[in-house]
């Protein structure tokens, strides 16, 4: 879909050949159109978004290079969402995240490259292993911690994350983590069960923020699941997991115009190192080829 959407964008500015040329623009923007709305961007953001490069293109008098500025300069405002920002620290430590996402989403990986994220800006990091949904993720949480040299905090003795949850918090308080990251379950698809296991963690955790892991496979259900995951638990950033697959622009534009919620991070790969801040310009830039 990146493909497809940067090869829209640039079939759009081949239509303008000739300086103030109204219908040239005119279909510019029809094609724009379009492969937003393929792109699964929200309509009424389309429209805007159109009606703006529309307005800014004629003002600067119609050809490429002006389409091509207002375009960027509308993607850019799209994707700004409260400046995206990265990681933020609270002032007292231990700065408390929840990682939510759905099961397959890449939140375990995301949880330990974020660790190693932090880890190497000689930030202090507790993992937290709270997905005793999935059985492997304890085990993989334990070769990722061991690979990347970040603390885990895990408790066999018990299935119940609220009281894994509570008990490594009670540990960290003591004020020498800078950062906790507590890896949460998620299911295949939406339910009650994972929303109140979810509710019950939050409660004990009373997390700084709720990052969620959005597989950027995963196109339109990835906006339609965060949102959820929004409206249900209340999510402060989202992660953008799998960025280095097929379908990718879109995404983000759908997840930034639909969710409303920063984009924080993407990651690129299944390794450690592979996580960036996510960096509008840098995604204005890979859209438009
Ligand atoms: P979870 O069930 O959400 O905890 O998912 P996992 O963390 O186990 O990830 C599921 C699969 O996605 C694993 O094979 C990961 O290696 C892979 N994965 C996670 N993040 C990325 C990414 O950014 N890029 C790629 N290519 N694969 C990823």
């Amino acid at each position: 879909m990146f493909d497809t959407l940067t090869d829209s964008f640039t079939a759009a500015i081949k239509k303008i050949r000739f300086h103030d040329d109204d219908k040239a623009l005119t279909k510019a923007l029809d094609e724009l159109k379009k492969s937003l709305l393929k792109a699964d961007v929200n309509h009424k953001v389309v429209k805007e978004l159109i009606a703006e490069v529309q307005i800014e293109t004629k003002k600067n008098g119609i050809g490429k290079d002006q389409f091509l500025d207002a375009l960027r300069a509308a993607l850019y405002k799209l994707l700004e969402i409260g400046g995206n920002k990265g990681f933020t620290f609270v002032p007292n430590p231990p700065t408390v995240i929840l990682m939510t996402g759905l099961q397959g989403s890449g939140k375990t990986t995301t949880t330990g490259k974020l660790a190693n994220y932090l880890k190497n800006k000689q930030k202090k990091v507790l993992i937290v292993a709270a997905d005793l949904q999935r059985l492997a993720a304890v085990e993989q949480l334990r070769q990722i911690t061991t690979q990347i040299g970040v603390e885990l905090y895990e408790n066999e003795a018990t299935k119940n994350p609220v009281e894994v949850v509570a008990a490594a918090l009670k540990k960290a308080n003591d004020g020498i983590y800078d950062v906790v990251l507590i890896d949460t379950a998620g299911r295949l698809a939406i339910d009650d069960e994972l929303m109140n296991e979810l509710e019950a963690v939050k409660k004990a955790a009373n997390p700084s923020e709720i990052f969620y892991v959005a597989d950027s496979m995963t196109g339109q259900d990835a906006v339609k699941t965060a949102t959820s995951f929004k409206e249900k638990i209340g999510i402060d950033g989202v992660i953008l997991s799998k960025y280095d697959g097929d379908s990718k622009g879109g995404v983000a534009l759908g997840l930034a115009s639909q969710v409303l919620v920063p984009l924080r991070f993407i990651g690129s790969g299944e390794k450690m190192e592979d996580l960036e801040v996510f960096l509008p310009d840098r995604i204005v830039n890979r859209l438009m080829g």
